[in-house]
């Protein structure tokens, strides 16, 4: 503990050296001014923990010092020494902020008396003191900390609903008066029945509550809050608790499942769909195949059955492709593509992928013609991948093309890229399918497309698996002449090759 330090102000040095003795002695550190203005500027030099200050001075007098004290640190304890032991100038001095008073003459004892007493006093207005400090410091963190977490519950994504036990809305954010479409309704502190416009919500919050909540009560439900526009909201309900137990009220959380319940919606119908149509072929097949095993069927009859099992074989054909295009579109989403990626020889993969579509162009009488130099540089990509983009964009070109028509294959070096051009004399596009035709399932509708199968999907893989190489597709087409598909693949550079190394031997740990 730092030593007690009192200020002796009186104009007789009697006094002045009189009490500076006792005080000393009793462990203080005492400083002396023989008049008022002395004893200011020591005032506001040091600081004291007391002040002994005479009341009747020549020059500014006790009271006037007192209101110094007063102003330059108010927990200075003075007390007032006074030559008339009057009530009015006690008063006066203790109005003035003494804390009490000592008449002349008095006794060493009565000053050691009132200065310990004077003492405690000080030492219980430093602990005041502190305590308020404390106090207005925590206040402030509650301030603070109530506006941050107002600030969260307003930012945050979900909506959030709060009652009271008694079912009294307590709170409730923007983004759930957004989602009920609330504007004045819902008005804080008002039964949460009709407060709410949501029958529903109002009547799971109060079931909950009447109920009776305990800490393990979780609910979660969903609502269909527009039938229309198909909004799905997920409700989980929670208690609100005290940090010793005691339950509050109850807080709801929504969240707009809409999308994903769309999602499900036609993921199931998707299922059911493809279910329904498998079943009819394969149902066919296996009836008439039966009959034909089982020897039930007369010779005569044969041929017309083995014609209705080709139609439903070639309805199953259509939907196993159906699956494979879309078992593709989910493992290139999942990024499950350009994995095996190597130097690669675009001609050589060309000649491939023509040679394998021979039979059905020449079906159509149509004519492949592949034009490429031989010295052409490499190009690095994922051998499967890139026959299958290819692949898909011939057999477009012999499938929207008509009888006797052709299909021109070409592969030129383009800057820093190997373009592929896929033209066929075909059926074309219009312009407004043109926009469209890289997104998944759309099909043309017209006049010559409505002859030929396909699921809509060849051209979503094949501009993802271009884009999964780095490179981009371009189309050109005019309807009734024909159509025009260039593929852009970044020529391999031997700094391409060491970066795309790195990637590789990233992407298939383990495999150096
Ligand atoms: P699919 O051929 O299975 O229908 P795609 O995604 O491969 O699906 O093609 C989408 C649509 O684009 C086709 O339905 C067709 O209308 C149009 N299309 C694609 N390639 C050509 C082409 N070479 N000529 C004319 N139309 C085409």
């Amino acid at each position: 503990m730092t030593q007690t330090r009192v200020l002796v102000v009186d104009d007789e040095e009697m006094i002045r050296k009189g009490c500076k003795k006792i005080l000393s002695d009793m462990g203080m550190e005492v400083d002396m001014a023989e008049n008022g203005k002395a004893g200011v500027e020591l005032l506001q030099k040091n600081v004291y923990d007391m002040a002994l200050v005479d009341l009747m001075m020549p020059g500014m007098d006790g009271i006037e010092f007192l209101q110094h004290v007063q102003q330059i640190d108010e927990k200075i304890v003075a007390i007032v020494i006074t030559g008339y032991a009057t009530i009015e100038s006690a008063i006066k001095a203790v109005k003035s902020g003494a804390y009490d008073y000592l008449s002349k003459p008095f006794t060493p004892d009565e000053l050691r008396t009132i200065i310990t007493k004077g003492l405690q006093r000080r030492r219980l207005l430093i602990e005041a003191d502190l305590l308020r400090k404390e106090r207005d410091r925590n206040l402030l963190e509650i301030a603070s900390e109530r506006s941050r977490t107002a600030s969260i519950i307003n930012c945050m994504g979900e909506g959030l609903i709060a009652t009271n036990r008694m079912g009294l809305l307590v709170l409730i954010n923007p983004v759930a008066r957004k989602m009920l479409r609330l504007k004045n309704e819902a008005i804080i502190e008002k039964p949460i029945k009709n407060n709410l416009k949501n029958e529903e919500l109002e009547n799971l919050i109060l079931s909950t509550l009447n109920n009776g909540l305990t800490e393990e009560t979780i609910i979660t439900k969903e609502i269909e809050f527009d039938k229309i526009l198909e909004q799905v909201y997920s409700i989980t309900l929670a208690p609100i608790q005290e940090e010793n137990g005691e339950i509050l009220g109850l807080v709801a959380v929504l969240r707009d499942i809409s999308e994903v319940k769309k999602i499900e919606r036609m993921k199931s119908e998707f299922v059911r769909l493809v279910s329904h149509e498998l079943k009819a072929p394969i149902g066919a097949i296996e009836g008439y195949l039966n009959l034909i095993v089982d020897g039930l069927v007369h010779e005569q009859d044969k041929e017309r059955f083995y014609a209705i099992i080709r139609k439903s074989r070639d309805k199953a054909v259509a939907l196993q492709k159906l699956i494979r295009d879309l078992l593709d579109l989910s493992s290139i989403d999942a990024g499950q593509v350009a994995r095996h990626l190597e130097p690669l020889n675009l001609k050589k993969l060309l000649v491939e992928v023509t040679d394998f579509m021979q039979n059905e162009a020449a079906q159509k009488a149509i004519n492949i013609q592949l034009i490429a130099p031989d010295n052409l540089p490499l190009t690095r990509g994922d051998k499967d991948d890139l026959f299958r983009l290819f692949l898909n964009l011939i057999s477009n070109a012999i499938k929207y093309n008509r009888q006797n028509g052709h299909v021109s294959i070409g592969i030129e070096v383009e800057g820093s890229f190997l373009m592929t051009l896929v033209q066929d004399t075909g059926i074309g596009m219009k312009k407004e399918d043109l926009h469209n035709i890289f997104k998944d399932f759309f099909r043309a509708n017209n006049e010559f497309t409505r002859k030929v199968s396909g699921t809509g999907l060849g051209l979503p893989i094949a501009k993802k698996i271009v884009e999964s190489h780095h490179g981009y597709i371009e189309v050109e087409s005019e309807y009734g002449r024909g159509s025009t598909f260039r593929v852009y693949l970044p020529i391999l550079s031997s700094r391409m090759d060491r970066s795309m190394k790195t990637v590789q031997e990233e992407s298939v740990p383990g495999e150096a």
